[in-house]
């Protein structure tokens, strides 16, 4: 079901403070927050940027005011923030961050007493209460008391290295570069792999809301640096996060960057190789490289919309072992059903000391996809009828998860989908085929552009 939300976007509220986000407004859905959990201690915590520290006291203020008490994290990467909320006993936890965001921006992520995001359906009853006023005005006597929570990221290494096998680890003394990208995850990777030991080379390592080293978000173009270091360092592996650390983007030994699929694929069948039959999880717009991996080890794929809420959800509803997005997020439910750039890393350091093959040699070996993708301007309030409009005059087997998918053979598909955030249409397909691929791409490209001018132009015909 799709829940209309008016703050709420695919991770939580987002904005630029003074702008749009507003500190009158951030207390009075703090204060709303505090009533939909109705009990405390509420943890709270934030990423490296410069609204983080104020945005956080405001976010404590309105707690307070419903009459929760609060224990401050501070800085934290989000996995680490979530980890102590589900292993510390919280009853819900709150993390100021816009994750892989430029600068400027910054956010509101609400986190369940199970440490995973709250449910579309309840980011929704938060905006009700927010609306309706109905929030809970403690009395003088009766607002909640604040104190400082200490041990968020002690808690959150050990948690993480309680799932791998740290002596097979140990023996194997990696060499890695890691790149926080001034990040938060800056102040618990570098500790957590060289008590592994791993002979570390942190690069963009100090935390810095200005992101100055290569910008907040882990692609392969902005990685160039982390490809150089692990060349020149002659590292096993290169491991970058996205600003608030839930994300994780490797590097091979040879200094080619790869992109969250892949990687992933190699990690869901070393898991499922030991745990077949098991259920992974994945957004609509992933590879099938997943179902390929998970066939092989006689497991089962359920892809649901895009968004990492949806996919923690999903697990959590159908109790799955594995959740993955291409983007590098990567979900292991045995720690927690929410995604983790230092988690990934250490069961990818796990994989690597048992597979004993160098990262490339090992991705090598899985089947190559081609992928392709596209965007066209499209105005927010045409979107809804333009997406129709594609679907009337697209062809082959459709599914409807989110946008329009449309599979021109066993293999071929291509995804067309309004953007959540951006007045834009996305195109994105694959293919084993690259012939074909381009075929497809330009088709519904062609088609996407031709329904836009045709609604633009006043008239469904
Ligand atoms: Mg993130």
């Amino acid at each position: 079901m799709i829940v209309e939300r008016r703050f709420f976007g695919t991770n939580g509220i987002r904005g630029i403070l003074g702008k749009d986000l507003m500190l009158d407004f951030i207390i009075e859905i703090s204060q709303s927050i505090g009533t939909y959990f109705d009990k405390g201690p509420i943890l709270i915590g934030y990423d490296g940027r410069f609204s983080s520290p104020l945005i956080s006291k405001a976010v404590s203020a309105g707690i307070m005011a419903s009459g929760l008490d609060v224990m401050e994290a501070n800085l934290t990467p989000t996995p680490g923030l979530q980890c102590a909320v589900k292993k510390l006993g919280y009853k819900g936890g709150l993390m100021i961050t816009a994750s892989h965001n430029p600068p400027q921006y910054n956010g509101i992520k609400v986190v369940g007493s199970d440490g995973v995001e709250i449910s579309r359906e309840d980011e929704a009853k938060i905006e009700r209460i927010y609306f309706d006023k109905s929030y809970r005005k403690a009395d003088w006597k009766c607002i909640g008391n604040c104190t400082q929570e200490n041990s968020v990221i002690r808690n959150y290494i050990k948690s993480v290295l309680s799932h791998v096998d740290i002596n097979a680890i140990k023996k194997r003394e990696f060499r890695v570069v890691l790149d926080p990208g001034n990040g938060a995850a800056a102040i618990a990777a570098p500790y957590a792999l060289s008590s592994l030991g791993c002979k570390v080379l942190t690069i963009n390592g100090h935390v810095d809301g200005d992101f100055p080293g290569r910008g907040p978000e882990p692609t392969p173009s902005t990685l160039s640096g982390l490809s150089d270091a692990v060349k020149s360092y002659n590292a096993d592996v290169g491991i970058a996060y996205d600003g608030d650390g839930d994300r994780a983007i490797f590097c091979d030994e040879k200094g080619v960057i790869h992109w969250g699929d892949r990687t992933g694929a190699l990690l869901l069948d070393y898991i499922l190789s030991k745990n077949q039959g098991s259920l992974v999880i994945t957004t609509v717009s992933t590879s099938q490289i997943v179902d390929f991996v998970a066939e092989k080890n006689n497991s089962k794929v359920l892809r649901t919309r895009v968004g990492s809420v949806d996919v923690s959800r999903a697990m959590i509803e159908n109790n799955a072992l594995l959740g993955l997005e291409e983007n590098g997020g990567f979900f292991y439910a045995p720690h927690m059903q929410t995604r983790d750039g230092l988690m990934t890393s250490v069961l990818m350091l796990e994989a690597l000391s048992f597979i004993n093959k160098p990262l490339s040699e090992i991705l090598d070996t899985f089947p190559k996809f081609y992928q392709r993708k596209a965007k066209f301007d499209c105005p927010n309030e045409i979107k809804k009828i333009v997406m129709e409009e594609i679907e009337r005059k697209s062809f082959g087997r459709v599914e409807k998860i989110d946008g329009v998918k449309i599979w021109a053979d066993e293999s071929t598909w291509v995804l067309l989908r309004p953007s959540g955030t951006e007045p834009l249409i996305r195109v994105f397909g694959e293919s084993k085929d690259a012939d074909k691929l381009d075929e497809l791409i330009d088709k519904y490209s062609s088609i996407t552009k031709e329904s836009i001018e045709k609604i633009k132009r006043g008239g469904l015909g």
